[in-house]
C-alpha cells in the first residue's frame, strides 16, 4: 500500500467556508487513520477573485480548528507565510513554469490545442445553445485548424487560450470511494480550457498536475466537483499517470434542502466562531455532515475521529446543516468541558462585548470569580456570545430598565416594594462567612414559608433588581455570585425605582 497522503485545496477567495472545513477535515483524518500525511494547497489561479488575507485566514483556522498541515504554507511568527514540504512550492501561483510544461506535453501528444475564439464568439455560441435549449459547451470550432491558420494567428498576436482534446467517443469510467462506479460519455464532457489568455492555467489543468506531482492519493471533495473528474481522468490517462481515489462528498444543505449559502445565514468558520461557537463542537458537527460511525454514537474528539473515520461509511445523500443541531452539541460541549477552560475562551468575548475591560480578568480572585459567573450560564446559554449577553448584567455599575418589569404578572407595584423591602433586610442578615449558594437559598425559602409569600412575587422582583433583564440566571445564584454589598445595593436602587 503505498503512503496515504490527502490535501485541501482551497481558494483564497475570502473567509474559509464551512463546507471547505468538512473537506478539510475529512481529508485530514483519512490521512491520519492510515498514518499518511495531510497537505494544505493554496489554489489562487483565479486572479479576479483572489482576497488579500485569504491564505493566512485558510491557515489560521485549520490551525483553530486542530487540523495540523504536514506539509504546505504556514504563518510564522511574524505573521508572514512561509512553507514546508518537499514538493513545493504549495501555492499555485509559484508554479506556472510546471503547468506550462506540462501543457506543452499535451500539445505535443495532439491532446490539447490553441483555441483562438473571441469572447464575443464564445457569448454568442452559448446563448445560441441556451435559445436552442442544448447543453452548453465549446463547439470545436479551433480543434483542427491547418496549421498556416493556426501560424497565422501567432503571427498576428491574437490572444489564445489551450484546451483540452476530449475525445468525442467513448467513455470515462471511475471508481469512487463513495458513489461507486461512476461513468460520463465523453460526448458530454467540454473541451475544456486548459490554460487561460492571461497564461494562468485553470483550476482543471492545475490540479491534476499538483494532485500527481505532490503525491496525492485520496482526494475527497464536495460533488459539485464530480462533473469534473472526467476531465481529471481524461488528464490522468493523457500524462500516463496513476489514478487518485476519488470519495466525493454528499451536497451541504440547509433545513429547506437548498445549497448552504451566505444569503441563508452564516457558512463561514470565522462566522461561527464568531458567534462563540467552541471549535470542539463545531469539528463534531461538521464531522457529520455526511459520515457517521454506523451506531447511535454522536459525541466525537478529533482523536477518536482519527481513529474512527473512513470514506466507506460516508452518505451519499445530501447533508442537511441542522443549526439546532449545532447548537445542542455546542451546549454540551459548554457544559461538560472543563470550567477554567470555558472562562478562559469566553474571556476575550466578555472583552469584545465590553463587559469587561482585560483589567478586570487579570488577577486570580477576578478570575475565580468570573469562572462562577460562567458557571451560571453554561448550561443555559447556546454560544459564548449568549453566555456574555446573559451574564453581562452581573458586572454593571449600574442597572438601567424600565421599573414596570419589577412587578411580577399577577402582582403589583406596592407587594413588588414590600418584598424587595422584607429581602433586602433579610440579606443583610446572612453573615458573609457562611455566604454560599444552599445557606442563602434555604435562607430565602424558609423565609417565603414562614411568610406565606408565593414564588414568583417574591423571586421575580428579586431577579430583576438583581439583573435588570427578564431572562437571566435563577435569583439564588445571582444572589451568591453577586455578593452581599451588590446585593444589597441593587435591592434599595430597585426599591427606590418603584
Ligand atoms: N480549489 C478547489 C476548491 O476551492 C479544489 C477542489 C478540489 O478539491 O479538487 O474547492
Amino acid at each position: 500500500m503505498p503512503h496515504t497522503k490527502t490535501r485541501i485545496a482551497p481558494s483564497p477567495t475570502g473567509f474559509l467556508h464551512i463546507g471547505s472545513l468538512r473537506t478539510a477535515l475529512f481529508n485530514y483524518l483519512a490521512a491520519k487513520k492510515n498514518g499518511g500525511s495531510f497537505a494544505l494547497r493554496i489554489e489562487d489561479t483565479d486572479r479576479e477573485r483572489f482576497v488579500e488575507g485569504g491564505v493566512e485566514n485558510i491557515i489560521q483556522t485549520l490551525d483553530w480548528a486542530g487540523i495540523k498541515v504536514d506539509e504546505g504554507p504556514y504563518l510564522k511568527e511574524d505573521g508572514t507565510i512561509a512553507q514546508k514540504g518537499e514538493c513545493g512550492p504549495y501555492i499555485q501561483s509559484q508554479r506556472l513554469d510546471i503547468y506550462k510544461t506540462h501543457v506543452q506535453k499535451l500539445l505535443e501528444q495532439g491532446n490539447a490545442y490553441y483555441c483562438f475564439c473571441s469572447k464575443e464568439r464564445l457569448d454568442e455560441l452559448r446563448s445560441a445553445q441556451q435559445e436552442a435549449k442544448e447543453p452548453t459547451g465549446y463547439d470545436g470550432h479551433c480543434r483542427d485548424l491547418a496549421n498556416e491558420v493556426l501560424q497565422e494567428y501567432m503571427r498576428s498576436n491574437t490572444s489564445f487560450v489551450i484546451r483540452l482534446r476530449v475525445p468525442k467517443e467513448g467513455k470515462t469510467t471511475f471508481t469512487d470511494a463513495v458513489l461507486g462506479d461512476i461513468t460520463f460519455d465523453n460526448s458530454t464532457v467540454d473541451d475544456q480550457v486548459l490554460i487561460k489568455a492571461d497564461e494562468f492555467p485553470t483550476y482543471h489543468l492545475a490540479v491534476v498536475v499538483d494532485d500527481h506531482l505532490m503525491g496525492i492519493t485520496h482526494i475527497s471533495r464536495g460533488s459539485e466537483w464530480l462533473s469534473s473528474t472526467p476531465k481529471h481522468i481524461l488528464l490522468y490517462t493523457m500524462f500516463g499517470w496513476d489514478i487518485p481515489i476519488y470519495a466525493h462528498q454528499p451536497l451541504l444543505v440547509n433545513e429547506k434542502k437548498q445549497k448552504l449559502s451566505k444569503r441563508h445565514g452564516d457558512v463561514s468558520v470565522e462566522d461561527f466562531k464568531a458567534k462563540g461557537y467552541i471549535i470542539e463542537a463545531l469539528i463534531n458537527f461538521v464531522a457529520f455532515l455526511g459520515w457517521n460511525p454506523g451506531d447511535e454514537r454522536e459525541i466525537f474528539s478529533l482523536e477518536d475521529l482519527e481513529k474512527e473515520f473512513s470514506f466507506e461509511k460516508m452518505a451519499k445523500s445530501p447533508a442537511v446543516f441542522n443549526r439546532e443541531k449545532l447548537n445542542w452539541y455546542n451546549k454540551r460541549y459548554m457544559m461538560q468541558m472543563d470550567l477554567g477552560d470555558i472562562t478562559k475562551r469566553a474571556i476575550p468575548f466578555f472583552i469584545n462585548a465590553g463587559v469587561v475591560d482585560k483589567t478586570q480578568v487579570d488577577g486570580l480572585e477576578e478570575f475565580e470569580q468570573l469562572k462562577k459567573i460562567v458557571d451560571l450560564e453554561r448550561t443555559r446559554a447556546n454560544t459564548l456570545v449568549e453566555l456574555v449577553e446573559s451574564v453581562g448584567c452581573m458586572f454593571a455599575k449600574e442597572l438601567v430598565y424600565d421599573a414596570s418589569l419589577l412587578v411580577w404578572k399577577k402582582s403589583t407595584k406596592e407587594d413588588a416594594k414590600e418584598k424587595l423591602i422584607g429581602l433586602k433586610s433579610l440579606i443583610e442578615t446572612i453573615s458573609e462567612d457562611g455566604w454560599e449558594l444552599e445557606g442563602i437559598e434555604k435562607t430565602i425559602k424558609d423565609w417565603m414559608v414562614e411568610n406565606e409569600f408565593g414564588t414568583g412575587d417574591t423571586l421575580w422582583p428579586l431577579r430583576v433588581a438583581l439583573s435588570g433583564q427578564k431572562n437571566s440566571p435563577g435569583p439564588f445564584d445571582l444572589v451568591y455570585v453577586l455578593g452581599k454589598e451588590k446585593v444589597v445595593k441593587r435591592i434599595s436602587a430597585a426599591i427606590d425605582m418603584i
